[in-house]
């Protein structure tokens, strides 16, 4: 907010510095003027006691010659009608007084000033010879030099006379005459001159003044009033005022361009604003079925949850079943045609005050506030049904089923995120048990509550009590058969339930925290045993290390790689993470985010279990990944299955179409190699050539020791033609 009271400080300034100026330059121009005056009074004062002088020295002089003291009573008379004639004095020629006379002294308003500058009198004595006094004036006498003055208070005996130099004397003629009277007027004078010195500069100023404000601070001040009541938020909205008289000049000009600059102002923030709503809704919704992403629904699952009493929310986790095959059997432009039919479904069916988000490729959640079970299940069948019906897209018409995972806040969960996870879980259940039913995750709670307690309580001490282990799978290249990586696999050695797989505990270790410092250990680990690998000869070996959702938001990853890689002395590109598309996609920004620095160290990256979730073309070319891993559920009954078939090479063309590395798991017999081949897949990892092994074992596996199972596959012409 502009200050009302700086808006006047340059007025103020103005006036006071041309006061300033016109009166100081008043004082000077008077100051010489009145020197001036100073000088030629002065001078007039010596003048007027010559001509006094003059005009008496006859009379005098005859009258001292003729001792004639009547007569020099009357000089004297004629003499003080001058006023300013204060003491006179005729002498004879031995020196007696003719006559004399005194005038009291009447002092004028300014003699106590006047006198400091001329003194209070001045005296002149004339001898009175015959040629001093005669000269031009009377046949006779001749002119003479004998007069003398001096000034101030002095008697008339210092009177300078020279009398030898002069002709014998009749007498003397001493005169006095008083410098008040033209001290006075130059005084009065000296005032008035200062006065109106004084006067016309001030005069001047004002003049000079109003000029300047009128014609710069006035229209200034308008400006700053105009400028003061400008709406920051809204400054397209208002325009500067030209103050009046100024549309053609300077001051105008820049009016003009300060509303140019205003108007660009708003412009521009109207487009700032449209791009943080765009940002917004990039952040906050998904962009193909415009619902809501998994974070806003999450944000607002909260404020629903802190709004519902106790009798519960409802969250519906709709996971499709086997979704993957739609993309690959028929498009990626079906399946978004088949997503965005669902969503629009959901949006007409569920109810207005109830949450619908896309949470992950292929699935949707719903929440819905006081709802019982009964009305739950209901509702979860009739969702149900909606999913199956029919979606026609590109001339094909295909079904789609679905698999319900139902949680209750706050029965199931005590906050969203735990709900959602909850629900997640009864949903993935339900579908590894058949799909295309509604689960409660009550049904299942009980028991998974009671044993997974005990494990997290058993997880938080695991890697303290060193109850962790790595076991090691090669991974081979299907050209030359040898081993090119190999991907390090967790064990849990549990002192009660002995070897425990990582698929049973790292999501339970994902929701305690225990994840971040296992997979520390995980990374220092492996890391560990691929330096000691290649410092056994097999340089070239590359590791990969799964990485979890968890891990890969915690903000200290990329410095706890960073120091382990330097610690071991190992290349950044001897290490790929594993990173699987759910993890992914639970905070697509932020995850592409730290991917970037993550590749931005050098090490690689690849998405694990490839094409088990929805992997949008348009999501995977955003990120910056090397290598995609197919997930062994595709080798699972694939003998003899042409779908199976034609979905694992649709796959590994998707992989190669995006110049990344394919990498199959689950490779168990030689007809897998001999499919992987003929796709010209990069490289297998599965039962067919090595189970997971402990580190030693590896190392006998890498130096040849222990055989790798290659021979028995005969490489298929497409594979002996492309090594020919
Ligand atoms: P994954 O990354 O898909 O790992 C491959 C899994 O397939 C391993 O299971 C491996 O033992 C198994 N496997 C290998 N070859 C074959 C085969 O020919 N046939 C079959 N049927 N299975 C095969 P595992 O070791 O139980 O690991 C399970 C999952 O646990 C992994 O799946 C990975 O997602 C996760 N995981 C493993 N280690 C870690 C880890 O250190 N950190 C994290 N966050 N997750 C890990
Ligand atoms: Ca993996
Ligand atoms: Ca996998």
């Amino acid at each position: 907010m502009i200050k009302k009271k700086n808006s006047f400080q340059l007025s103020t300034k103005l006036f006071l510095a041309i006061m300033g100026a016109s009166l100081s330059m008043g004082v000077v121009l008077t100051s010489v003027q009145i020197s001036f005056d100073y000088y030629n009074t002065s001078k007039r004062l010596g003048e007027l006691g010559s001509e006094t002088v003059q005009m008496i020295r006859f009379p005098a002089f005859e009258a001292a010659r003729n001792n004639d003291a009547g007569m020099a009573r009357k000089v004297m008379e004629g003499l003080f009608a001058k006023p300013y004639v204060s003491e006179a004095i005729i002498t004879n020629s031995s020196g007696q007084t003719l006559g004399r006379a005194i005038r009291n002294r009447t002092p004028t308003a300014y003699s106590w000033l006047s006198d400091h500058f001329f003194g209070d009198a001045r005296f002149y004595s004339l001898p009175l010879a015959a040629d001093t006094v005669v000269g031009s004036q009377g046949p006779g006498i001749a002119p003479s030099s004998g007069l003398a003055s001096s000034s101030g208070r002095a008697p008339s005996s210092e009177i300078v006379s020279s009398p030898e130099t002069l002709p014998p004397t009749m007498g003397t003629l001493s005169l006095k005459l008083d410098a008040a009277h033209n001290g006075s007027q130059f005084m009065s004078r000296a005032l008035t001159t200062l006065y109106a010195g004084l006067f016309q500069s001030i005069g001047f100023g004002l003049i000079l003044y109003g000029i300047i404000h009128g014609l710069i601070t006035r229209p200034l001040a308008e400006l700053i009033r105009s400028i003061s009541e400008i709406d920051p938020r809204r400054p397209g909205k208002s325009v500067l005022r030209t103050p009046m008289g100024h549309d053609d000049d300077e001051i105008g000009t820049w009016v003009e361009s300060c509303n140019v600059m205003l108007e660009a102002v708003a412009e521009y923030g109207r487009q700032r604003r449209l791009a943080e709503a765009n940002v917004e809704r990039l952040t906050n919704y998904d962009s193909l079925t415009e619902l809501p992403n998994r974070s806003l629904f999450l944000k607002r699952l909260e404020v629903l949850t802190l709004r519902a009493d106790n009798n519960g929310t409802a969250l519906f986790y709709i996971g499709l079943d086997d979704f993957s095959s739609v993309n690959l059997l028929h498009s990626y432009r079906v399946g978004d045609r088949v997503l965005i039919t669902l969503a629009e479904r959901l949006r007409k069916c569920h109810p207005d005050e109830a949450l619908l988000a896309r949470v992950g490729g292929d699935q949707f959640c719903m929440a819905i506030s006081k709802i019982n079970e009964t009305q739950a299940r209901e509702l979860g069948e009739s969702l149900l049904q909606l999913v199956q019906q029919t979606v026609v897209s590109a001339g094909q018409s295909l079904s789609v089923f679905a698999t319900i995972g139902v949680a209750f806040y706050p029965r199931d969960a005590l906050t969203p995120e735990l709900l959602l996870k909850n629900a997640e879980q009864v949903m993935l259940l339900g579908k590894s048990s058949g799909g295309n039913r509604v689960h409660f995750y009550s049904e299942i709670a009980d028991h998974r509550q009671r044993a997974s307690k005990q494990l997290e309580k058993d997880l938080l001490i695991a890697v303290e009590n060193d109850q962790l282990c790595l076991v090691f799978q090669p991974q081979v290249n299907l050209f030359t058969g040898q081993i090119a990586g190999v991907e390090a696999l967790l064990r849990w050695d549990h002192p009660n339930r002995g070897m425990i797989s990582p698929d049973d505990f790292i999501l339970l270790a994902e929701s305690n925290r225990a994840v971040i410092p296992i997979g520390l250990w995980v990374l220092d680990n492996a890391c560990k045993s691929l330096a000691q690998w290649h410092d056994a000869g097999f340089n070239d070996l590359a590791l990969s290390i799964n990485i979890s959702a968890v891990q890969l938001h915690h903000p200290g990853m990329i410095h706890d790689l960073e120091r382990i890689l330097h610690h071991y002395g190992l290349p950044a590109g001897s290490i790929t993470l594993e990173i699987t598309e759910s993890s992914v996609m639970e905070d697509l920004e932020a995850a592409i985010a730290t991917m970037y620095e993550i590749h931005a160290l050098g090490v690689r990256l690849a998405i694990d279990d490839f094409g088990t979730g929805y992997s949008s073309l348009s999501y995977l070319r955003r990120m910056p990944i090397d290598e995609v891993k197919l997930d062994r559920s595709f080798f699972t009954d694939l003998d003899g299955h042409i779908n199976g078939i034609k979905i694992v090479e649709a796959m590994i063309q998707l992989g190669h179409s995006l110049n990344l590395q394919v990498v199959a798991e689950g490779t168990e017999t030689p007809a897998h190699v001999e499919l992987l081949q003929k796709c010209r897949c990069d490289r297998a990892q599965g039962f067919y050539y090595s189970e997971p092994r402990k580190a030693d074992d590896f190392l006998a596996l890498l130096s040849g020791k222990i055989a790798l199972r290659t021979s028995s596959v005969a490489p298929s012409p497409v594979i002996s033609a492309s090594l020919a």
